[in-house]
């Protein structure tokens, strides 16, 4: 029996629900097979010229980046948003990494100064936050939920140029116009078997 995650993929763009075997998302026209030249350094990148539309986030871990590392740097590093630099979602880690500093710095010279005020009126509440990003993070990372901004990166490692990588895509869109017919018919098969 088929389970129903088998024949969908939710695009990572629109978050629209696709059949599987589409090539295109039919919201928003994305080919899926780009999804295989991302990477998330491409992605850091356009993150850092701010060239949203380049942009894409994904859960699914692109080849440049590893989970374990960033499970590792969560774990040990999260408060001060190590993992969110190192994956390239540079806001919420500065977020976390302002926030501990200036927690550190009223924890460090609280015999000298009385911050208790300050901190209960206006840093409780970012410090929650911190800590819920921070552990959420990690739990998120665990279960392959975490959004990864990636592009495509035409550069390649510097291994193929954007001419080589734009024929692979076609050469793969034409293969797969051929297994297309086949799985529609499938699928259309399942679901009458379903009825
Ligand atoms: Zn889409």
């Amino acid at each position: 029996m088929q389970r129903k995650e088998d024949l969908f993929i939710t695009c990572p763009r629109c978050k629209e629900k696709n059949f599987k075997n589409q090539k295109k998302c039919s919201e928003c026209g994305l080919v899926f097979d780009k999804l295989n030249y991302v990477t998330n350094r491409a992605g850091k990148i356009a993150v850092v010229k701010r060239e949203k539309e380049k942009v894409l986030k994904v859960d699914k871990w692109p080849p440049d980046v590893k989970k374990y590392k960033a499970l590792l740097l969560c774990g040990f590093l999260g408060f001060l948003g190590i993992h969110n630099f190192y994956l390239g979602r540079y806001v919420k880690g500065a977020f976390s990494l302002f926030v501990t500093l200036v927690a550190s710095i009223c924890i460090l010279l609280e015999n000298y100064i009385d911050y208790s005020a300050f901190y209960e009126t206006f840093f409780f509440i970012p410090t929650a936050i911190m800590f819920i990003f921070w552990w959420a993070d990690f739990l998120l990372i665990i279960i392959n939920k975490y959004k990864i901004p990636v592009a495509i990166d035409y550069e390649y490692f510097g291994v193929k140029t954007k001419n080589e990588i734009l024929q692979e895509i076609a050469e793969f869109d034409n293969k797969q116009e051929d297994k297309n017919s086949d799985n529609v018919e499938n699928i259309l098969d399942f679901k009458r078997k379903k009825k």
